[in-house]
């Protein structure tokens, strides 16, 4: 008989997954809590891709050493995960974990490269990264950063502050750069739409999606039981709103949990207490002036990096994303102004007037992080239960690859890549 595999969280790693399983040969169930796929963390990210954007955030803040750029709050727990993740920055341990970064990266890139062109998908994306540093300390950092590329073969090339011109023409000369660097195997995508694609295909390999089911408990085994609570608000005869009661506890023979951050209780109830926390980022979306055709009103063609602010400015069709990653732990805001005011800040040094502010859309979302920055995945220790999750801010990046090692470690494949580092057993390190 196909052997069913239920699979926890249909965001981009979840909805991956379930691809990558169905085209295995399992039959595969998709749960989800929400309403949709995409719903939280793949919402509205920057979209940046590649090994490069992976490495960046860890080489930039590891190559300088100095700051992570992510604020901390009160909560004892996160003082904790920060010093773990220093510890696993630290310099002696930094090349083995950024090979694996890279490791991972590529190979998502490569799948995701594989997966457009056998799908035909067509999703906003673009080609190219341009860094850019703005004072002589984030210059340093930006050459650290570049030595870690080098040193482990991902295309880049300095540019001189004039030569940023040509790569992105809508660059104000004002504020050229005190250095920038291009990396033109890197781009940017927009991840929701490419999951809401990636979703048509599972289905058509058979996947079931089932939205507003909360997967409450798991009971391990070779039969691996859900329990399941209805997450659906009904309306009642009296006009109020309730929640159904659970009912179901269907069985299946694997679990593959990529629910994030929900995902944490779901394990610690099988004895698998996670260090993984709730990172809260932001990202605003503007319209851009694309009817007002001047040099500086052209916005972004491409990418770009700010490394001093660690800000993103994206291309995503007509529109332009520009995101950033704050604090530990908080629940994200959607009205959070003062979160969300450098990236304006950002977008106007760069780009001034490229976009109309008045239309912007802001977002904040939480991904997952373990303190080492590479996810989880392969099995849990649980039996009948598997991981995919703790992408931290490159889930997007690392999807595809992600959900190919999960479905070939599930199915008793040879990974396509070394996956040494990947898995649970490194937290006992
Ligand atoms: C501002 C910002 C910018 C970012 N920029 C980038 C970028 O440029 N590049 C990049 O690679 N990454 C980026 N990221 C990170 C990326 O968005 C995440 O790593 C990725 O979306 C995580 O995907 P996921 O599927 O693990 O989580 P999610 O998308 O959060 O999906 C998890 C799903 O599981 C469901 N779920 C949880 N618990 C349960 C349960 N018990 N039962 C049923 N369902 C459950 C949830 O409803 C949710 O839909 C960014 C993130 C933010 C916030």
């Amino acid at each position: 008989m196909t052997p069913h595999i239920a699979v926890i969280g249909a965001g981009v790693i979840g909805v991956t997954s379930a691809y990558e399983l169905a085209a295995a040969g399992h039959a595969v169930t998709v749960f989800d809590q929400g309403g949709t796929i995409a719903g939280e963390a793949s919402f509205a990210p920057a979209g940046m891709d590649g090994p490069g954007w992976a490495l960046g955030w860890s080489a930039l803040a590891a190559g300088g050493g100095r700051r992570s750029g992510v604020g901390l709050g009160a909560n004892p727990q996160h003082w904790i995960w920060a010093a773990k993740s220093r510890h696993a920055h630290r310099r002696s341990a930094l090349p083995l974990l950024q090979q694996r970064v890279q490791r991972l990266a590529a190979y998502s890139l490569e799948r995701k490269q594989e997966l457009t062109r056998s799908l035909s998908l067509e999703f906003e994306s673009s080609l190219g990264v341009l860094v850019l540093s703005r004072s002589a300390a984030d210059t340093q950092r930006l050459d650290d950063a570049l030595a870690v590329l080098a040193r482990l073969g991902v295309a880049h090339r300095r540019l001189t502050p004039d030569e940023c011109l040509g790569v992105e023409p809508g660059l104000t000369p004002q504020s050229l750069p005190d250095a920038a660097a291009h990396l033109p195997q890197e781009g940017t995508a927009n991840c929701r739409e490419f999951t809401q694609l990636m979703r048509q295909h599972a289905e058509r390999l058979g996947v079931r999606f089932v939205f507003h089911t909360q997967v409450t408990a798991i009971t391990p085994g070779a039969r691996a039981v859900l329990t399941l609570r209805s997450t659906a608000p009904v309306a009642s005869r009296s006009g109020s709103v309730h929640e159904p009661a659970a009912d179901e506890r269907p069985a299946f023979d694997a679990v593959a949990v990529c629910g994030a951050l929900g995902s944490l209780p779901l394990l610690a109830a099988g004895g698998l207490r996670l260090p993984m926390v709730g990172v809260q980022g932001h990202s605003v979306t503007l319209p851009l002036r694309l009817d007002d055709i001047t040099a500086q009103a052209i916005g972004p063609s491409s990418a770009l990096i700010d490394a001093g602010e660690r800000i993103s400015i994206t291309r995503s069709g007509s529109r332009v994303r520009v995101a950033t990653v704050s604090r530990l732990g908080r629940q994200p805001s959607t009205d959070n102004r003062a979160s969300v005011q450098p990236l304006y800040r950002a977008l106007d040094h760069w780009f001034p007037g490229c976009a109309r502010a008045s239309q912007s859309k802001h977002w904040s979302g939480r991904f997952p992080a373990l303190p080492d920055g590479l996810p989880l995945i392969g099995a849990s220790g649980i039996p009948g239960v598997w991981l995919n999750l703790g992408h931290g801010d490159t889930g997007w990046a690392m999807a595809c690859g992600s959900a190919r090692v999960l479905a070939d470690a599930i199915t008793g494949r040879t990974p396509g890549i070394d996956v040494e580092g990947l898995g649970v057993e490194r937290l006992r390190g």
